[in-house]
């Protein structure tokens, strides 16, 4: 792709030029070159696009999910034959490494392989007699066109969260990716026009803020899901839901992993490099936080800043990069500024990944794996997101402490526990106030077909992404209740 090339929305079943006046660079933040610009989309356009997609709903509500199901099969197979080249183009705009990207497109896949047993998911309830020669039934019927916001963080799988399961419910659809990342995206609706769907079926509108609001504002519009940060979240939640639609609005995340004296020490330290630097950190399951419990304390804290100081940093598509950049300077800035604020807070910086330099690589926006350690459970910096290759450690002397410091947060997104006792285990499952939980895993990411879940600040509304609540989610339930006079049947 040229670097002057604007990458183009796709609207009515046409890839259509975009009539901005405003666009951005897309950047590699490995190379900090620019690869193309995206348009910064009007709200007219996002107009064309909600009409079309209304326009598609009306045949496509009426197709059988069985037929509906079948494009999704098609995608599947085309997205397993370009899934190099999409986890390219994931890492060259979002900087994670191959192996991760290409992580990320399982998970993509995933979904669509979970939403081809909508038929089944749909099934309504029906019972007869309620009285006498009267039936009721619940049935499910699509919301009408719906939409996702995306982070930059996964630039393909976010958009599978939602997008599969609302085309097999019956719903159409439009995509805003963000705008640091879209270029994944285009690829996948290159995949999405050559299964011949419905023209209006699936949209792609590019943009920020200004086509986020015409979204939220555009009265044919039914659903919004949103994944990003918290404030944002926050914000699109209470804009969505003031205008009548329905809303799920995953946020921001601060997630703790607790260590116990009788863990697995190298397993644990070798799930929690992966889990804190893991994407650069720049995952919403990623461990920021480790709270060692007892004499966990001086093991770990020697283990994992080995670790840490171990990991291979580099451009992501090189062979042996175990980690690759943030996605941007002003990211780099910010993370490189809060690791500041820990230590003037009084943490230690045990490992310190700033000024990190990258042959070849000099201008790209690095940062190494940073270990804060003595962090407070109360300062600052045990509370910020980072969004960054930066674990803080903290120590409690109980599991209730840690417990007790799990869910001070005010995120609630996941929570993980490192012990070999199955009743520490159950405790923790129990007690913590978090939507993920994992034990003895440091991403404690749900299958497709589980819900995403998500607590407190991480999460606004009541039903979460993936599996079973998609279908709730993305329909409408109707009651019905029937009565046929028994003498009828004498006509027949
Ligand atoms: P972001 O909130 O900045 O942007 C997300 C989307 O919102 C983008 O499409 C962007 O264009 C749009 N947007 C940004 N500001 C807006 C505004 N003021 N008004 C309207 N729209 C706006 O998030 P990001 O930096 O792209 O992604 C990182 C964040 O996403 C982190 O906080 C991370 O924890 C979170 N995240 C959460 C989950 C989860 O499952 N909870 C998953 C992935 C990422």
């Amino acid at each position: 792709m040229k670097t002057d090339t604007t990458l183009r929305n796709y609207i009515g079943g046409e890839w259509v030029s975009s009539s901005a006046l405003q666009h951005l660079d897309v950047v590699n933040p490995a190379t900090a070159e620019p690869m193309c610009r995206v348009p910064l989309s009007t709200a007219k356009e996002v107009d064309n696009a909600a009409r079309a997609a209304a326009a598609a709903f009306v045949q496509w509500r009426r197709t059988p999910p069985t037929e509906r199901i079948q494009y999704l099969f098609k995608l599947k197979n085309l997205l397993e034959e370009n899934l190099d080249d999409l986890a390219r183009t994931i890492t060259m705009e979002c900087g994670k490494t191959l192996a991760e990207s290409k992580g990320e497109m399982r998970r993509a896949i995933e979904n669509v392989e979970v939403a081809c047993g909508i038929p089944t998911l749909l099934q309504g309830d029906i019972s007869e007699d309620i009285a006498s020669g009267i039936d009721e039934m619940m049935i499910r019927q699509p919301v009408g066109v719906c939409a996702v916001i995306a982070p930059f963080n996964f630039p393909a799988m976010i958009s599978f969260w939602f997008m599969p399961y609302s085309i097999a419910c019956g719903n159409t659809y439009v995509v805003k990716p963000s705008e640091k990342v879209p270029m994944t995206m285009q690829k996948v609706f290159d995949l999405l026009h050559q299964i011949g769907l419905p023209k209006g079926a699936v949209n792609l509108v590019n943009g920020a803020k200004e086509t986020v609001d015409a979204i939220l504002d555009h009265p044919e519009i039914r659903a919004i899901s949103f994944v990003g940060s918290t404030p944002v979240a926050r914000y699109i939640y209470s804009r969505a839901t003031a205008n009548g639609k329905r809303a799920q609005c995953h946020g921001g995340a601060k997630n703790p992993i607790v260590v116990l004296p009788d863990a697995d020490l190298s397993t644990t330290t070798n799930i929690t490099t992966d889990s804190a630097f893991g994407c650069a950190g720049q995952r919403c399951l990623a461990a920021s936080v480790a709270i060692t419990v007892g004499e966990a304390r001086r093991i770990f804290t020697e283990a994992i800043a080995e670790a840490a100081a171990k990991r291979v940093v580099g451009y992501g598509l090189d062979t042996g990069v175990e980690m690759g950049p943030v996605i941007s300077a002003q990211s780099k800035t910010r993370i490189e500024s809060l690791i500041q604020q820990g230590a003037d807070e009084g943490a230690k910086v045990l490992v310190d990944g700033r000024n990190a330099r990258i042959p070849h690589y000099e201008r790209g926006f690095f940062v190494k794996p940073t270990i804060l350690q003595d962090v407070k459970p109360r300062s600052e910096i045990a509370r910020t997101e980072i969004f960054g290759p930066v674990l803080s450690l903290i120590h409690a002397d109980t599991i209730d402490d840690a417990i007790a410091i799990v869910n001070s947060s005010a995120h609630g997104n996941m929570a993980c526990l490192f012990t070999t006792s199955g009743a520490a285990a159950r405790k923790f499952r129990y007690e913590a106030q978090v939507g993920n939980i994992g034990i003895n895993l440091g991403v404690a990411a749900p299958m497709a077909f589980f819900p995403f879940s998500g607590w407190k600040e991480s999460f606004f509304g009541d039903l979460h992404g993936q599996g079973k609540h998609s279908v709730e989610f993305f329909t409408q339930t109707k009651v019905v209740v029937e009565r046929w006079p028994k003498d009828w049947s004498r006509k027949f």
